[in-house]
């Protein structure tokens, strides 16, 4: 099943730039931090994958999936992690706070559809 919306959270401007070119099937919703991530995921109910930053001013991206896995209405969303935050202590933060995968940045663009094809696939990332 292809998502029908994918909620990107970077502070970079530039990497949502890349987003709209390497997920150009999907359509996107966009956050600056995890702030106006939260509110974004309450105006659009129908998001089903969340590419998550860390490193966010107001709200980091850890911060931000706390508050998804306490939410009834969104913990079941996959949340792949996409940060420079690169060491193994950094990864299995991410993986136990709750998010599907992990990617680090530079990333490669198949890397990014690679995962999300597996998580449409049902099939756990490896
Ligand atoms: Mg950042």
């Amino acid at each position: 099943m292809r998502p029908t919306k994918i909620l990107v959270v970077d502070d970079s401007k530039l990497v949502h730039k890349m987003y709209e070119v390497i997920l150009k099937e999907y359509p996107l919703v966009h956050a600056l931090d995890g702030v106006e991530a939260l509110q974004q995921l309450a105006g659009h109910p129908t998001v089903d994958l969340i590419l998550l930053d860390i490193n966010m001013p107001r709200m980091n991206g850890l911060q931000f999936l706390a508050h998804v896995k306490a939410h009834q209405l969104f913990r079941h969303i996959p949340v792949v992690i996409i940060s420079t935050e690169g060491t193994e202590e950094d990864t299995l933060r991410g993986l136990k706070a709750g998010a599907a995968a992990y990617i680090k940045k530079p990333f490669q663009n198949e890397a990014i559809l690679e995962v999300i094809g597996r998580l449409q696939a049902g099939t756990p990332p490896g």
